[in-house]
């Protein structure tokens, strides 16, 4: 299992692309979005660039208040 990609997804606030089963099931436990790619081998994180400065929840999509608390967003640069 690669934890790396796990680990890069934390500490970027991204969202895990891959079909690795196991890699699914720990981000299930550690509360990490999930996406299956469709296609074999295939790891990588998507960055989400918008951050909830209430909740800390992450977006793709610039939004002038946070759907789940209210609180308003900041952007996050991609490096
Ligand atoms: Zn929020």
């Amino acid at each position: 299992m690669d934890i790396s990609v796990i680990a890069l997804a934390l500490d970027v606030g991204g969202i895990v692309l891959s079909d690795d089963y196991s890699i699914e099931n720990v981000c299930a436990i550690m509360g990490i979005e999930y996406r299956p790619v469709g296609t074999s081998g295939i790891k990588r994180i998507e960055k989400w660039n918008y951050r909830c400065l209430g909740c800390g929840k992450w977006f793709k999509e610039k939004m002038d208040d946070c759907p789940v608390c209210g609180s308003g967003m900041r952007a996050h640069r991609k490096r």
